[in-house]
């Protein structure tokens, strides 16, 4: 095994065989047909999480434990932050790893004794699984248990599966975020209530949240990543969870577990996801509408400002989503909402209907929902659609323009800054730029 650090965008495809199924949608008062299909999928892998999750925890190390694919994955993503002093490596598995014929386990021992010693900065460091390594069944979390006995309390290893194995690239971060529940301090029982928004947010995005939820006097807030691993937040029976993104099913469930009640909101999207988002939390504290709607009616007035600007080039326009990054269907419902775009299809990896029911029940009724892919069947569909808009991975877009059909990268929506009042416009603006783009090509105006 060999070290190397940090970063092609690649997508994995997983076979499956069995057909698309449509069956109801279960949760009461959502009442929606669910397109269900397993085939080949085109998704990028959870190693893709680690891009912004470096950027988020400060003082944590993400070591991959893979192949020089996984590498190039990492080095092509981040190309354009590539540091002197990266926070994201991969220790590659060579042949011999992969034939048995040496001993992983001492050969990463080794790897992490180095790393460590040459950057004191590392509090946190993930070993991160990959396709080969869970193929060689290499057991990470008995690695990661090792290691931390050896170098805590200066550093404390955790694991996660970033694999490609039947997973979408923003499943990285929920198992990262699963990974450090266990390790939350348990709140004290008779702890005052306090809220804690899940979900890795950019800084400046956080912040503004921060100023809101004080303004409200809701407090104490917490958010889960912590900037530091110091700083994880306690977690208990007075934990009321809010989650800031759409695909952290496990994180959930693991903070659930751990005595955490969660709310039901739609997801901070635009000026009404926000709204609804900031609203669910108000309730719970009890909030005066009064001071509610004080407190967020400056931000939802910027908000429909900003996003006014961008509904002359979307209202009417129908857009279709292949599933990727898990936020299909809050952007969905902010762009039928808000900007009056027609979603014909609604794609999503994984459709976890308790967390996602606030959304559904917003969505138009004429939007097809799928969830899984059969990316043959999917693109089918799309071409007799023949939407102004496709909103997919990297690996259907070219092909997509080459039809004459218009592209969004989904990855760019999980890399933008998009939640909340004052990103509510960028968010609008960022699906008008294939339609400007499209017009300029054809008309030079
Ligand atoms: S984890 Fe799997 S899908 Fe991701 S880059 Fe490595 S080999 Fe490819």
């Amino acid at each position: 095994m060999s070290a190397i650090p940090a970063v092609s965008p690649s997508s994995s495809a997983t076979p499956f065989v069995s057909p698309p199924q449509a069956s109801g949608c279960e949760t009461p008062g959502v009442p929606r047909e669910i397109l269900r299909e397993r085939g080949q999928r085109e998704v990028f892998c959870g190693l893709t999480g680690i891009i912004w999750l470096h950027r988020k925890i400060q003082d944590a190390f993400f070591l991959v434990v893979g192949s020089r694919t996984c590498a190039h994955l990492l080095q092509s993503a981040a190309g354009v932050m590539v540091f002197a002093e990266p926070r994201f490596a991969t220790a590659i598995m060579e042949e011999r790893d992969l034939a048995g014929l040496a001993d992983a386990n001492d050969e990463l021992d080794a790897i992490v004794d180095r790393l460590l010693e040459r950057r004191p900065d590392i509090k946190l460091l993930f070993l991160v699984g990959s396709c080969p390594s869970e193929v060689i069944k290499l057991d990470l979390s008995r690695a990661a248990a090792r290691l931390s006995r050896k170098h805590l309390p200066q550093v404390r290893v955790l694991n996660y599966s970033g694999s490609g194995i039947e997973t979408t690239f923003t499943q990285g971060e929920d198992a990262c975020l699963a990974a450090l529940v266990p390790e939350m301090p348990a709140a004290p029982a008779n702890a005052a209530r306090a809220l804690l928004v899940v979900g890795a947010l950019p800084d400046v995005v956080e912040d503004q949240f921060r100023r809101l939820f004080a303004e409200l006097g809701i407090a104490p807030v917490a958010f889960l990543p912590a900037g530091k691993a110091a700083d994880l937040p306690a977690v208990g029976a007075n934990t009321v969870l809010l989650l800031a993104q759409p695909f952290l099913g496990d994180t959930a469930r693991a903070l659930e577990l751990r005595g955490a009640a969660r709310l039901t909101a739609p997801f901070p999207f635009g000026a009404e996801g926000t709204t609804l988002w900031l609203k669910a939390a108000a309730e719970a504290w009890g909030v005066e509408d009064r001071l509610f709607d004080g407190v967020t009616a400056p931000g939802r007035q910027r908000a429909n400002r900003a996003i006014a600007n961008y509904r002359g080039v979307l209202h009417g326009k129908r857009i279709f989503f292949f599933p990727d990054s898990q936020l299909e269907i809050p952007l969905a419902r902010f762009l039928a909402r808000e900007l009056g775009m027609i979603p014909v299809e609604v794609g999503t990896p994984y459709l976890h209907v308790q967390h996602l029911a606030a959304e559904l029940a917003l969505l138009p009724a004429s939007t097809r929902l799928s969830e899984g892919q059969d990316v043959d069947r999917q693109l089918a569909r799309c071409r007799l659609e023949k939407p102004d808009l496709v909103v997919c991975g990297l690996g259907l877009a070219n092909p997509l323009e080459a039809e004459g059909l218009s592209t969004k990268w989904s990855i760019e929506l999980v890399f933008s800054p998009v939640h909340g009042y004052e990103q509510a416009g960028d968010l609008a603006e960022l699906f008008t730029r294939p339609l400007v783009r499209r017009d300029l090509l054809r008309f030079g105006t």
